[in-house]
């Protein structure tokens, strides 16, 4: 047993079916096994006959680690450790024998299954099948054979580099290799949804950064690392990801402050969807992620949808639209990341919520309020220039919405230049941020930043 060599097999579900474009599948999954088991040892790693074979190259080596994350490695259907051998019908019984004896020791029933992919080993299935089974019926006499339901199954497949011995195969997680259905943009809260929503993307073939909206003090330091940990969680599936986290306290004021309750959370929902799609676009993400349900709170009916759908033109998937909490919370206990959604604290969502909030809301009465909204803050920052002395905080609030040097001047009278050095002498400068950048088992190779004026 102890020179026995063993590797981990995977096996390919959907990306079989890809015809001329398999090659770029199993090239990125390839790429995928070698970023997951970098720190279980070195391994090498090649797909031959829709196979990918995940062999240690030496004794440090961590068969255990890594295939526990080549299990969480979407794309491969099934897995399994095997015991590699000569193709050779005596090595094969001994080698079954030493590698699953104990397991056959312990059952009551059991069964060989045999596959050739290599047609020159001299035996054919059924003849293997039946030898190995008298074979190991002789050394485990109390064993009955059971074809239909065994407690112990024995599998041999012939291949082209050896002889491969296993017990029953293990389900992966499906799906398709993380990149190969291009990028998103995941919008994650502090709840239980938005993590499994981004796990059920990855699945299908998306890589993923996510954006946060934070708003402190009204939200604490905690929630946001309680975001921070589901992020770095659900990185076990999804592979590395960024994370911005965008201050998000000011806009949320001024909807507070300046629109009808009712309508809070709908206005709040397309800044923050307007916000995400720009971040999207600099990031090169072509659609954006929500972990909403259908009818599962009042911004997320059908009428609401289409108003935070038409915030912005990048497509938004909803991957769990159609399922029950009690669905969507199963995935989350499978994915670890339930314990930590269920931690108290407040989203931004959550803060200065409206007692009976719209739920069918009118796209056009939506579209007027945003337009008295962004007239209302840029008539009191006008009033305010116009009529103010320029202090520093009046300088910092105006570019922090935006407004340009030149505008500036024109409301107070004051040069472009003397603007610009007020900016400098007060350190108002553009910053560029990005707070977290949740590495997981291999280096983010987006960059981080974006630039505000909101320190
Ligand atoms: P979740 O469990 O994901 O928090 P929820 O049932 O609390 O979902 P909402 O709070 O209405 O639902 O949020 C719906 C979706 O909006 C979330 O799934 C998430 O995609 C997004 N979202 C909510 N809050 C934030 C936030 N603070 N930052 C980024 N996205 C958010
Ligand atoms: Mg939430």
């Amino acid at each position: 047993m102890q020179d026995m060599q063993e590797v981990i097999i995977g096996y390919q579900g959907e990306m079989s079916l890809k015809g001329l474009n398999r090659n770029q599948f199993e090239s990125a999954t390839i790429k995928i096994l070698r970023y997951r088991v970098k720190d279980a040892g070195r391994f090498r790693i090649w797909c031959a006959q829709s196979t990918f074979y995940i062999e240690p190259e030496d004794a440090e080596a961590d068969l255990d680690l890594a295939f526990a994350r080549v299990s969480k490695v979407f794309g491969l259907a099934a897995v399994s450790r095997s015991a590699v051998c000569e193709k050779d019908f005596d090595a094969i019984c001994q080698t079954a024998e030493s590698y699953l004896g104990a397991a056959l020791a312990r059952a009551r029933t059991f069964k060989v299954e045999a596959r050739r992919a290599d047609k020159t080993f001299p035996m054919d299935s059924p003849a293997l099948m039946r030898e190995l089974g008298a074979y190991l019926l002789e050394r485990h006499p109390r064993l009955k054979v059971d074809v239909h339901d065994p407690d112990c199954k024995v599998i041999v497949e012939i291949r082209d580099r050896g002889a491969y011995v296993h017990g029953p195969k293990t389900p992966g997680e499906g799906g398709l290799p993380v990149g190969t259905s291009g990028r998103a943009l995941n919008m994650l809260s502090g709840g239980i949804d938005s993590p499994v929503a981004a796990y059920r993307m990855a699945k299908r073939g998306l890589a993923l950064d996510h954006i946060h909206f934070a708003s402190p003090p009204y939200t604490s330091e905690r929630a946001r690392r309680k975001v921070i940990a589901l992020a770095q969680h659900t990185s076990v599936y999804t592979g590395s990801c960024n994370l911005f986290v965008v201050p998000y306290t000011r806009p949320q004021e001024c909807i507070r402050d300046n629109a009808p309750p009712m309508l809070f959370t709908v206005l709040m929902r397309r800044s923050m969807m307007r916000i995400a799609g720009q971040i999207a676009r600099r990031q090169g993400c072509e659609a954006l992620i929500t972990g909403e349900s259908l009818a599962q709170v009042a911004s997320q009916t059908v009428q609401a949808i289409r108003c935070t759908d038409a915030a912005q033109d990048l497509p938004v998937l909803r991957p769990l639209i159609g399922m029950d909490k009690s669905e969507i919370v199963s995935i989350s206990r499978k994915i670890d990341t339930y314990e930590i959604s269920i931690q108290p604290f407040e989203d931004c969502c959550t803060i200065f919520v409206a007692k009976h909030p719209v739920t069918k809301p009118n796209l056009n009465v939506i579209r007027r309020h945003e337009h008295n909204l962004d007239e209302r803050i840029d008539e009191l920052m006008e009033n305010a220039l116009k009529t103010g002395e320029l202090t520093v905080d009046l300088l910092r609030e105006a570019k922090r919405i935006e407004f340009p040097d030149n505008v500036i001047a024109r409301l107070t009278g004051i040069s472009q230049e003397e603007i610009k050095k007020q900016r400098y002498d007060n350190n108002i400068r553009a910053a560029y941020k990005m707070v977290d950048t949740c590495g997981a088992e291999f280096d983010a190779e987006t960059p981080y930043f974006y630039s505000t004026y909101d320190h």
